[in-house]
């Protein structure tokens, strides 16, 4: 954790606050003392469950406590989460589930029960959203929350608050989270992650520009390996070298994201938090650079579309029941089709297959200039997709969709593509989401 002068300090099992640099709290003898010159003037928080599929499962199951476990899709799967037991023997996340056992042998392998770790996300998020309205949820298990104008109603700053939080989450829930503290999204994300298990880092204004000098360009929210590499060929491997250059010549180089470049190597961060939107529909739409009438031509576009939707439902937690399919004819006629599903998806599997369905009945030599596939009928992620009412098959690609993701987390977006949309990237137009 960055530290300063030490002022400002809370011990986090006791909650009392500490106004000195000691190591350990003087009311109960802890050593786990949160100090920071900073520490009244932040409240951008983000909040992130270690290890989370993991830690349900032992949490549910005492017998795995102290043994490596590993939350995956069976021997030919890949990694969904490793508990911090495995992790020291070199499991990670995406890691094929061969590599993982040979690495970790006495590793115990558990089929991920996504039905429970979406109640037990559920859970922890109701617990956020009772200390403020302003969540941002980014997956099933993390978010930022802006506790600012809250001091009032808690009689508490806000480091207090999410260190109360987070003894409350253990208590309650029985797992832990790590949070990071600082004045922008971006390092409150960065800040999350230092000190996992059970963190608490704080990254305060004075000392954003020399913490972010000596990081890797990768540390950036946008930057993967793709473009890590273009940055590394143009000899650019530390967030300080970023530091150093013009914004001019940073977008001249990079475009939009060179813009990003600037400014988030500098500390600066504007983007605020917003509370998951009320939204209808998710959609994702795109306009053909010339006009297509074949099925062989709309199917891979309808792939794409699918998975983009799915990754924004994803993201927010929720799911549709109804698909909507969307097409402009050449002369700007507008057809909506849509199809009422059992239960609400967010796979992109489904939601293709069901647009696949309406689109088929739609060619007929016309010729189109949009597609767009969405959901609506949206709702919580929890009932979504059951597993008893998937058949064989598709319960097969969902496992599979699950592998993709997290190689996608992972690697960036273009690291997997199935097999519709493989070197089809350059059929259309960039896509427009939507929310209604
Ligand atoms: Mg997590």
């Amino acid at each position: 954790m960055p530290v300063n002068a030490l002022p400002h300090g809370i011990c986090r099992d006791c909650l009392t606050p500490a106004n000195t640099a000691s190591r350990r709290c003087r009311s109960c003898g802890s050593p786990r003392m949160l100090a920071h010159a900073e520490l009244d003037r932040l409240s951008l928080a983000h909040v992130d469950c270690d290890a989370f599929y993991a830690s349900v499962e032992k949490r549910d199951n005492p017998a795995l406590r102290d043994r490596p476990v590993i939350i995956g899709g069976g021997k030919r799967g890949v990694v969904s989460t490793a508990c911090y037991i495995a992790r020291i023997h070199g499991v990670r996340s995406a890691m094929p589930m061969f590599k993982a056992l040979e690495a970790c042998p006495e590793a115990v392998v558990v089929k991920p029960d996504m039905e429970k770790y979406s109640r037990v996300g559920r859970q922890v998020r109701s617990m956020m959203e009772a200390l403020t309205p302003m969540v941002e949820p980014l997956s099933i298990d993390e978010a930022f929350l802006d506790l600012a104008g809250t001091e009032k109603l808690h009689a508490a700053r806000a480091a207090l608050v999410l260190a109360r939080f987070a003894r409350q989450v253990e208590e309650e829930v029985g797992i832990t989270v790590s949070v990071g503290l600082s004045y922008c999204k971006f390092l409150a994300k960065v800040a999350s992650d230092l000190d996992k298990p059970r963190g608490f880092s704080v990254i305060g204004q004075e000392e954003a520009i020399s913490f972010l000098q000596k990081q890797p360009v990768t540390l950036i929210w946008g930057v993967g390996k793709a473009f890590a590499a273009t940055l590394g060929k143009d000899g650019i491997r530390t967030i300080g070298q970023l530091q150093t250059m013009e914004r001019n010549e940073l977008m001249r180089r990079y475009g939009t994201m060179g813009d990003r470049l600037y400014h988030l190597s500098r500390g600066m961060d504007e983007r605020g938090v917003k509370p998951r939107s009320e939204a209808k529909s998710v959609s994702s739409e795109t306009t053909f650079n010339t006009d297509l009438s074949r099925m062989e031509d709309l199917v891979p576009v309808l792939r794409a579309l699918s998975e983009r939707v799915s990754a924004r439902l994803k993201e927010a937690d929720i799911a549709g029941r109804t698909v909507v399919l969307k097409l402009k004819t050449a002369d700007f006629r507008l057809r909506t089709r849509n199809r009422q599903l059992g239960d609400p998806t967010r796979l992109a599997d489904r939601i293709f297959h069901t647009g696949l369905e309406l689109l088929k009945r739609e060619v007929d030599g016309t010729r189109f200039r949009l597609l767009g596939i969405g959901v609506s009928d949206l709702t919580d992620a929890g009932r979504a997709d059951p597993q008893d009412l998937v058949d064989g098959l598709s319960h097969k690609r969902a496992l599979a969709e699950g592998a993709i993701d997290s190689l996608r987390e992972k690697f960036g977006k273009q690291a997997v593509e199935t097999g519709y949309t493989f070197g089809r990237s350059k059929v259309a137009r960039p896509q427009r989401d939507g929310e209604d």
